[in-house]
């Protein structure tokens, strides 16, 4: 299995030559990237060489991983381990046959590239499956206007001023590291770095440097709003996608030599657990009402914001929050060509209630990124689901925990999050 899944780290470094976007994050021999870098193999052949690779993976350790995937309910953790890398390295092959060929110039819709880059697909919903909600927030919200210039000009006095963005991102860093490290043993070297950047399609983003650190931006081209400093903290930090690479690093490419993970294939099922975990991970590190109360007593003071109004402030974040998959549903028919780029961004404004410069920079990363978009609310409500299934019915937040770490640190593909929460 190691020698195939050496091959498999060097094909995606060969895929990378040509999709500067594909190889996320990669802190194996060094001279791997070299010669991936000096071959730059055409497409055609790297298509093959995969083919060639999934065959053999086939072939040879169906025996291995059958015998641990039968004895999943008796099972070890070990071999079950074992089974989902054979599993994991399968479908992140073909994941990456599919985006050879996007590559190659084949034009997939939006559902059917999902399911092939990620391993998912996305429900369908109506505009009248999001009606009820923006109801609900136009009552919350009352005045004249259009709803997205009340909840906008409400949302004014939520910013966090530019000059303490350090201090509050700090603060929020420290306490999501503290709660974080309470349930999980990480390397004493682990650390991150954060900077302050502009001109992204992202918000945030983690590039993780091997060695236990992460490089975390944070775009500041639109006003950040208080609860992104917990969010982001959360997302890009701990327990998020620092903790799960730090934690990927650790178990697998150290203590086992599983060097397959030593690579991360940005468009692959691998990015689906990485947003989802990232995302689940909020709530796994903070109770709503833990959080309330770090918000009034800490964050809020920090941005020199009113701490009186933070019950207010995420009652009506929760009722927007539902509104996510309206983003699917713009990205859906902005990428199978039923509407433009100004039709995207409207319809986003309507229904997922973002202000028209977010909008548009949703679009942009809808343009970079494509059918990516769902991996972070798709992504999260499976994960949250498998995590709870495997916790048991009113499991406490330890047991959350467990699961949530076992999850992190373990190759688990999204259509095997799927199963194990509908056992
Ligand atoms: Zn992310």
């Amino acid at each position: 299995m190691n020698a195939l899944a050496e091959r498999y780290v060097k094909l995606v470094l060969a895929v990378g030559q040509h999709d500067p976007a594909y190889v996320d994050a990669y802190y194996g021999p060094p001279e791997w990237q070299e010669t991936a870098r000096s071959a730059k193999q055409p497409l055609a052949e790297l298509d093959q060489a995969a083919a060639r690779l999934l065959e053999e993976l086939g072939a040879g350790g169906a025996g291995e991983a059958g015998g641990a995937g039968e004895g999943k309910a008796g099972g070890s953790d070990e071999d079950e381990l074992i089974a989902l890398r054979h599993q994991y390295l399968e479908r992140q092959l073909s994941s990456m046959r599919a985006r050879i060929s996007m590559l190659s110039g084949k034009t997939l819709s939006f559902d059917e590239e999902s399911r092939l880059l990620y391993d998912a697909v996305a429900p369908s919903h109506p505009d009248t499956y999001f009606a009820g909600t923006l109801a609900e927030l136009d009552r919350m919200l009352p005045g004249p206007g259009a709803l997205i210039d009340r909840y906008d000009a409400w949302r004014k006095d939520f910013v966090i001023p530019a000059a303490r963005l350090g201090a509050v991102f700090d603060a929020a860093i420290a306490e999501c590291r503290a709660r974080t490290l309470e349930h999980v043993e990480l390397p004493s070297t682990e650390r991150f770095t954060v900077e302050y950047v502009t001109n992204k399609s992202w918000s945030g983003y983690n590039w993780y440097q091997g060695e236990f650190k992460s490089l975390i931006q944070i775009n500041t081209d639109l006003p950040i709003y208080i609860d992104r400093a917990i969010d982001l903290a959360c997302h890009e930090g701990y327990p998020g996608h620092h903790v799960y690479n730090a934690l990927l690093e650790k178990r697998l490419v150290r203590d086992r030599g599983w060097v397959e993970s030593s690579v991360y294939a940005l468009f692959s099922p691998q990015s689906l657990i990485a947003e989802g975990t990232a995302n689940y991970g909020i709530d796994v590190a903070f109770s709503n009402e833990d959080r309330l109360a770090f918000e009034r007593d800490v964050l809020f003071p920090a941005a020199g914001l009113n701490p009186a109004r933070v019950g207010e402030y995420y009652e009506i974040q929760g009722m927007v929050d539902r509104l996510s998959y309206a983003q699917n549903e713009a990205a859906r028919r902005y990428l199978n060509g039923e509407i433009d780029r100004k039709g995207a961004s409207e319809w986003l404004t309507r229904l997922a209630l973002m202000s028209p410069p977010r909008a548009e920079q949703r679009t942009r990363f809808m343009d970079d990124y494509r059918s990516y978009v769902i991996n972070y609310n798709l992504g999260k409500d499976l994960v949250q689901k498998h995590v709870e299934a495997r916790a048991g019915a009113g499991a406490d937040a330890a047991k959350r925990w467990t699961e949530f770490v076992r999850l992190l640190g373990s190759p688990r593909l999204p259509s095997g999050l799927e199963a194990s929460a509908a056992r």
